[in-house]
């Protein structure tokens, strides 16, 4: 606990009568998540106070479990929130960077299909834990904010805004956000009677994932290409790896739950899953000395979107991160937007003060369609990994992209609008990027070699889009 205020603290506590008038607003927060501690820090800077209650014990006392995705892609949105509340120096110090993504053929061939044509263009691996963890230790030197942990909301009463915990404890703050994740109890309270005509939709995929782990080698170096995503694409289903700043490697496996040929319901045994790695994931076996045990023991998670509206009741809270628009991780921006979240709400009190009604209104009035957008995009690429990775027009297409952005600065493909440009708001992202797939991918496919095409004339057209 820090004794005595930052001077950014002094600075937002004592610079204005506006910020003075903030300082006696107290948010209450649900969840300690990446969002919620996140939302803390720009809470505090501001000096606005915030109790964060948090279902599970203390983070920075306890090992976390395995099975929650280990290390995340961190890209510019994310990014960029970090950087205003002043951690991103910190976080990138233990972060790998991903210049692209490195397929794996059946055969054990490798290739690089770079993320960008332009230099510092790339993700960056970090952990899950070690970031989570950074954002309460920077939240905690606040005066203004509190954790509870062990405290699980059961139930959040929409009229008078108060929040009923297991514990028996009952809060009321001046308003609360929940960032209580996918499965928000705040959220449900909303949907089952809380909000008249609320609007909530969950559609899950017929996938689910499970986490496995390649440790480093001999000499603590990467087994494989450190600075990679590296992918191995088999249509129905595939594999991922990212690195670990220790030099090992975290694993996800999208397989069907259950059925068709393929599936977690038919790796029952250590024989039916070395004969299921040899025959698609043969190259990687070798790599992972602890497959059967890891496979065996990490459970499998469930994947999808949740989508809902409003996000608010009045001023009495607001829906914010995860628990207001889970999406599938196929386009490593769950984290990065919930932060963006976090940076627009951030932005909108900077207008509007601790007005939160319209805080809150115009929040959601601003962000529904970016957050929609981007869980269609993250669907899309469910299938453009899983398959196109796999597809000669598509690698074609990759290609050429990767020659315009190097060819033209002002020529941002669909991946680099979504994951490198912070100022263009998602639903852009999509709409141009979409209309630049379909021209790029007639092209390629009109051709067998990328060197054919001419740089100049495709430039053309896409500014015609
Ligand atoms: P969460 O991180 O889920 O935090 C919610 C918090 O609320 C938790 O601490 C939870 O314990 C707490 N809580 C829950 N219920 C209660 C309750 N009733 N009372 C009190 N507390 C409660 N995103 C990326 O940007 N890049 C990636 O590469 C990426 N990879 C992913 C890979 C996988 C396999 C998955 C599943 C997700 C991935 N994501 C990724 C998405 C990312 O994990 C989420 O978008 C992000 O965690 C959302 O943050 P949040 O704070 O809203 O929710």
């Amino acid at each position: 606990m820090l004794l005595f205020p930052t001077p950014l603290e002094m600075f937002t506590r004592f610079s204005s009568e506006n910020k003075l008038e903030m300082t006696k607003q107290k948010v209450i927060i649900i969840g300690a998540g990446l969002a919620g501690s996140l939302l803390a820090i720009y809470l505090a800077k501001r000096g606005i106070a915030a109790d964060i209650y948090e279902s599970r014990g203390d983070m920075q006392k306890t090992e976390t479990a395995a099975g929650r995705s280990i290390n995340l892609a961190l890209s510019n949105r994310g990014i960029a929130a970090l950087k205003e509340i002043g951690l991103d120096e910190y976080m990138l110090a233990e972060a790998v960077p991903m210049h692209g993504r490195m397929t794996h053929a059946v055969d054990g061939q490798t290739r690089l299909l770079r993320y960008s044509g332009r230099q510092g263009e790339y993700i960056n691996s970090v952990s899950r834990a070690g970031l989570n963890i950074a954002l309460m230790n920077e939240a905690e030197r606040y005066a203004g904010v509190k954790f509870y942990f062990n405290e699980k909301l059961i139930d959040f009463d929409c009229n008078t805004g108060e929040a009923k915990f297991e514990s028996g404890e009952i809060v009321k703050g001046d308003t609360l956000i929940a960032t209580d994740g996918a499965g928000s109890a705040v959220r449900n309270a909303m949907l089952h009677g809380g909000v008249p005509r609320f609007n909530f939709s969950q559609s899950w995929l017929e996938h689910g994932y499970k986490e496995l782990h390649i440790p480093p080698g001999a000499g603590g170096d990467f087994q494989m290409e450190k600075n990679a995503l590296h992918i191995w694409a088999r249509r129905a289903f595939m594999m991922i790896a990212l690195p670990n700043f220790d030099g090992s490697f975290t694993c996800t496996l999208f397989l069907a739950h259950t059925g068709g040929e393929n599936s977690f319901e038919q790796l029952t045994d250590e024989k039916s899953l070395l004969e299921f790695f040899k025959a698609n994931f043969a190259d990687a076996i070798p790599l992972m000395p602890t497959l059967t045990e890891d496979f065996f023991t990490n459970p499998i998670g469930n994947l999808g979107t949740i989508k809902c509206f409003p996000w608010n009741v009045g001023g009495k809270s607001l829906l914010l991160g995860d628990s207001a628009h889970a999406v599938v991780p196929f386009y490593g921006q769950g984290m990065n937007a919930s932060f963006e979240d976090c940076r627009i709400l951030n932005e909108l009190i900077e207008r509007h003060g601790t007005d939160w009604e319209k805080v809150f209104g115009e929040y959601g009035a601003l962000r529904k369609e970016n957050t929609d957008a981007i869980a269609q995009m993250a669907e899309e690429n469910f299938y453009e990994m899983r398959d196109a990775v796999a597809d000669p027009v598509f690698v074609r297409k990759r290609e050429l992209e990767t020659k315009l952005e190097h060819a033209f600065p002002d020529y941002f493909s669909k991946y680099s609008m979504v994951t490198f440009r912070e100022d263009l708001p998602y639903s852009v992202a999509k709409r141009k990027g979409n209309a630049q797939d379909k021209l790029l991918m007639e092209i390629c496919s009109d051709v067998k070699d990328v060197s054919q095409i001419n740089l100049n004339d495709v430039m053309k057209k896409v500014k015609r889009i």
